[in-house]
């Protein structure tokens, strides 16, 4: 088969989770739906049904109307009874979700520290977050952690964290891996986002490759191919809020220079509204994403200086853009995170740059999109890293008529 990189060995596992996903975004279907969008025979479904059923993972529900006007039995995923547990770890705040596997969630928690807190008190604090809502959820399969990249994700640790070098030397791996029975996961922050878009998106089509752009207080991108993440070695890869964009430009803290992150993130575009437009911003102290919407407020009210600010940071984010084109192909680009909360003021100027600076018959190809996630697409993307793992290994996590989580894989 043409569509993975799974191993001969593992097509039974693929198979089980592209079915999984049909389910996931279909509500109810039936197995022929199932067997007609998947290409497998009746047959094939009939038993991999057979076994997610004996899993918990599948339900029957009622009759259905079905082709020729024959009644057949409709498949639910039973997601109300497997929970996954979503972290976004972020500079100056952490927040913790619980969600079921089919996006949908229960609840959550949001917790401000300080760049001055001892990283080992905000993560005890995180910890016992964590703790309390595995008590209250004890179907939990998985936990997803999502930090911000770079991240070294064999060794756990986030390589550049602009104006906080005190939590580059925390190992996140060490901090929680033998903290929990339900087995913990991490991605970088844009890895995260992109699983969320892939699993929960709403996508017209199916997708070969999509590109997730994230653009807050720092950008970076996720690539998934075909269902898989691109990670690169470290899992460091498609870093592309440090790709040069000014070679001669001021000296990031990566050690490049003139990195696109410098210019379009949410810093950079509150530090243009203080230079230029103090006035529309409010006296307190701003975190920047809050600081975002004073700006794109002001700019959609007519502020000239304000509008000159966004399409400055549009035409950055552009040229993002056409990086990821010319690098990954993707057929679909989805901007995320604080920035993109101006998507209507920065789209046209966006397509206006890549139409001039990438191939037409590349550029017509590809979709640019705002995500419309309904909720901050990291913290989805937390519960998106764990609900990948489950839907890609059900076998691992689901044991014949047990919900408990095994140890992790
Ligand atoms: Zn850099």
């Amino acid at each position: 088969m043409r569509n993975s990189f799974y191993k001969k060995s593992d097509l039974p596992e693929m198979n089980r989770s592209v079915v999984i996903k049909i389910l996931q975004q279909q509500e109810i279907c039936s197995r022929a739906d199932i067997a007609r969008q998947t290409g497998l025979t009746q047959a094939a479904i009939s038993k991999i049904i057979a076994t997610l059923m004996d899993r918990g993972i599948v339900v029957e529900k009622g009759s259905m109307k079905g082709n020729a006007n024959r009644r057949s039995i409709g498949l639910m995923l039973n997601s109300g009874s497997h929970q996954v547990i979503g972290v976004k770890f972020a500079r100056e705040m952490f927040e913790v979700g619980v969600f079921d596997i089919s996006g949908k969630i229960y609840t959550q928690k949001k917790t401000r520290y300080s760049l001055n807190d001892d990283p080992n008190a905000v993560l005890s604090d995180l910890l016992e977050q964590m703790h309390e809502m595995l008590r209250e959820y004890k179907n939990t399969l998985a936990i997803g952690l999502a930090v911000p990249g770079p991240y070294f994700r064999e060794e756990g640790h986030i390589a550049v964290l602009t104006k906080l070098p005190n939590w580059q030397k925390v190992n996140f791996i060490q901090k929680f891996k033998d903290e929990f029975v339900p087995p913990i996961f991490f991605e970088q922050d844009a890895n995260a986002g992109a699983l969320a878009e892939w699993w929960f998106g709403n996508h017209a089509q199916p997708l070969h490759t999509l590109a997730y752009f994230l653009v807050g207080e720092g950008v970076g991108s996720g690539i998934i191919e075909r269902g898989n993440l691109l990670l690169g070695a470290q899992g460091v890869a498609s870093e592309i809020g440090h790709i040069s964009i000014d070679v001669a430009g001021p000296r990031c803290e990566c050690g490049n220079f003139g990195c696109l992150e410098q210019y379009c993130s949410s810093l950079a575009l509150l530090q243009r509204a203080q230079q230029c437009i103090p006035h529309c911003l409010p006296q307190e102290p701003l975190k920047a994403c809050d600081a975002c919407n004073y700006i794109f407020d002001a700019a959609r009210a007519g502020n000239q200086k304000a509008r000159e600010i966004v399409r400055e940071i549009a035409e950055y984010i552009g040229y993002g853009c056409v990086t990821l084109i010319n690098a990954y192909n993707p057929d679909v680009i989805v901007i995320g995170d604080s920035v993109s909360q101006g998507g209507d003021l920065l789209l046209p100027t966006i397509q206006e740059v890549v139409e001039q600076r990438v191939v037409s018959e590349l550029h017509s190809r590809v979709q640019i999109k705002i995500s419309d996630l309904k909720m901050d697409s990291t913290l989805y993307g937390a519960a998106a890293i764990a609900t990948d793992k489950v839907l890609q290994l059900p076998s691992l996590f689901l044991t014949n008529g047990s919900k408990q989580a095994r140890k992790n894989p």
